[in-house]
């Protein structure tokens, strides 16, 4: 029998170790979905993570040269690969926890260097495999194990951020918007230069269990009650919403 993306994922590979409900199992297949449809030889790229549980995306899964590295080092790895072979395709895929919290400075100054990079962050707002600690991403007043009693600090706006920052291509969806996400990550990957896309992507085991939002069915109803497309934001909204689009290279 064939299965779905057959030759995109290890042939070894029957499972994933993600917790159920989950966004990162989805996020995986959207991203080997986008590869698909540019119709990319897996063996021109290069797939770069950290540590973390959206580090365990690529590896082990993708049928591709994958290269799991420090925690926060994702991008400093993935700038020496590039800067070695130029003509290798390399993509990052990271949670925020990696990559912009541990990794700020990477992720900042790579988009101001403008190096031909894709990264995809994984956001679900906390660290979910090293213990559930707030994030840079992390909203006021969630609850995580080292903000018992809320977070007092405001989050980063990852796609001001990486504007900010001269990006080249910067992008926000949620895993429930499988199709715009899909079409982002196409166009990140197919711009030459820093391109960025933030993948919000539930975490019922960590910031769901702590917010009281305690099913998975939970996370995705809170994903979809909070998301906003950028052409109906009147710039009112409350720090709660989460404004999906294309900010940079639409
Ligand atoms: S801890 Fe959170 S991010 Fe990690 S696998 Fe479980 S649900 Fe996913």
């Amino acid at each position: 029998m064939t299965r779905a993306l057959e030759g995109y994922i290890r042939p070894e590979i029957t499972g994933t170790p993600f917790c159920p409900g989950c966004g990162h199992g989805s996020l995986m297949g959207t991203i080997l979905r986008a590869i698909e449809d540019l119709g990319w030889d897996m063996d021109d790229m290069l797939f770069v993570s950290g540590i973390g549980c959206a580090g365990w995306i690529p590896s082990p899964h993708f049928n591709a040269d994958t290269l799991h590295t420090l925690h926060g080092r994702a991008i400093a790895f993935a700038t020496g690969a590039k800067l070695v072979n130029p003509d290798l395709r390399v993509m990052v895929i990271g949670g925020d926890g990696d990559l912009t919290s541990i990794g700020g400075n990477h992720l900042i100054h790579a988009a101001r260097r403008n190096i031909d990079l894709t990264v995809i962050c994984a956001n679900n707002m906390i660290y979910g495999m090293t213990g559930g600690q707030a994030a840079s991403t992390t909203p006021v007043g969630c609850f995580s194990s080292t903000t018992p009693q809320g977070n007092p600090y405001p989050p980063f706006d990852l796609c001001k951020l990486l504007e900010g920052a001269g990006a080249r291509y910067v992008a926000r969806f949620a895993i429930t918007q499988p199709l715009e996400l899909r079409e982002a990550i196409k166009k990140a990957l197919t711009l030459t230069g820093f391109t960025f896309v933030e993948a919000v992507s539930p975490c019922p085991t960590q910031f769901g269990r702590r917010n009281r939002i305690d099913q998975a069915t939970g996370m995705i109803r809170y994903l979809q009650e909070h998301c906003l497309p950028k052409e109906e934001a009147t710039g009112s909204e409350g720090p709660d919403k989460i404004i999906t689009g294309e900010f940079v290279g639409a």
